[in-house]
């Protein structure tokens, strides 16, 4: 009988191996911490792997968020469609700009925002449209990308969950306007803090470069080298959303253990699946045909009007066994400030509430051992067949 884990499993802990750190120790010795040459080698790895022609690295992808609605000129007035089931920061990033965040349903199997209901969402005050692949599950871009050139409207992908994604053959990040990824310490590859913006579109990339950066003219960046001295343009009033060597330091060799990662998740992910088919929960839906799904949240739905206990109780029990979880997402509608700041009702997005009272995020890192995925799959069975 499984009584409770001997170590806390803690969620969401990432994986970091000795290149890595001999790379940061390399950074530091090397005297040059700043925005450098290991930035400039972490951007060609990802413009590669995307094969998005411009790639550049952010502090954060809630930089990236900002800086893309910045450079396209999104202001006070408009109004930007985005899921409520996603994490503040998208929403938070509309806000900034001055726009109002306009949040459409999700689905309630693939939990993304359902395209259906977009349309119905769009007024003649709407700019941009930012689908979360939830959970690295790649969004329906084709429905997407329809709705977005027939209303004239700019698609920035959060992929904050989906750096592994494709889409019907397309490599996410080589789909919409632009996209945004995340290198948190939460996420499938990490380099502490850390985003990424790609684009195809030469302008955007030159601005989001320039803006992340003060709005320094292009030239700035020579202070990086040993040209020598030169005077710079202050172009735009910008922000200070570059990224650090130290931080792509990480980010070099975690990338070369990307897909190895994504199979070890794979991995974990059917042994969840088979375990818990019995169980009153919904595993996640499988990843739609000709899609790869980046595996970064295993999302179980608790039936918990069948068993009698909130999806509180459950987390606080699994806790009480010592497994780590999360929740991914208390539904953006259901929070304080954007409830009380636009008047949403709970019922306004119904599915967006249902998953938030039921969802619990098992860890799934590809630092989990065979042994500690039996942990979580003995924890699971037992809180769920108590009540
Ligand atoms: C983590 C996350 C972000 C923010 O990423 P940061 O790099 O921490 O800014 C944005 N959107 C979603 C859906 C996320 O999960």
């Amino acid at each position: 009988m499984f009584r409770k884990r001997e170590k806390y499993l803690i969620f969401g802990s990432p994986l970091i191996e000795e290149p890595e750190i001999q790379e940061v120790v390399d950074t530091l010795r090397s005297g040059w911490l700043g925005t450098g040459p290991k930035v400039a080698r972490f951007e060609n790895i990802f413009k590669e792997y995307t094969g998005a022609k411009y790639a550049m690295a952010l502090n954060s992808c809630t930089a990236g968020l900002h800086l893309s609605m910045i450079v396209i000129g999104i202001r006070s007035g408009d109004e930007v469609i985005t899921t409520p089931l996603t994490f503040c920061s998208t929403a938070n990033a509309i806000i900034h700009t001055g726009a109002t965040p306009v949040f459409v349903d999700v689905e309630r199997e693939t939990m993304n925002i359902d395209p259906e209901k977009i349309e119905e969402a769009i007024t003649p005050r709407t700019r941009v449209i930012i689908p979360v692949h939830f959970a690295g599950r790649p969004c329906n871009m084709d429905a997407i990308m329809d709705i977005a050139r027939q209303h004239d409207l700019i698609v920035i992908e959060d992929a904050a969950h989906c750096i592994e994604g494709w889409y019907k053959g397309e490599k996410i990040g080589n789909i919409g306007d632009m996209t945004c990824f995340s290198f948190y310490v939460t996420k499938n590859i990490v380099t502490g803090e850390g985003g990424m913006v790609t684009t195809n579109k030469e302008v955007w990339a030159d601005k989001i470069k320039m803006y992340g950066l003060h709005g320094l003219s292009k030239d700035a960046w020579r202070r990086y080298s040993d040209e020598g001295f030169i005077h710079y343009q202050v172009l735009f009033p910008g922000f200070k959303y570059n990224m650090m060597d130290i931080q792509a330091s990480l980010g070099i060799h975690q990338m070369k253990r990307i897909d190895k990662y994504l199979k070890r998740r794979e991995e974990i992910w059917k042994m969840y699946d088979d375990a818990f088919s019995s169980l009153p929960v919904t595993c996640p839906v499988q990843p739609e045909h000709n899609t790869v799904h980046a595996r970064h949240l295993y999302t179980l739905l608790i039936d918990i009007d069948k068993i009698k206990k909130t999806r509180d109780d459950i987390q606080q029990e699994l806790h009480e066994l010592n497994i780590g979880t999360g929740i991914h997402f208390i539904s953006l509608h259901l929070h304080d400030y954007y409830r009380k700041t636009y008047g949403f009702k709970p019922d306004d997005f119904p599915n967006a509430k249902y998953i938030s009272n039921r969802t619990i995020s098992l860890p799934l890192s590809a630092k989990l051992t065979d042994g500690d995925v039996g942990d979580v799959v003995e924890g699971v069975k037992k809180v769920l067949h108590r009540g």
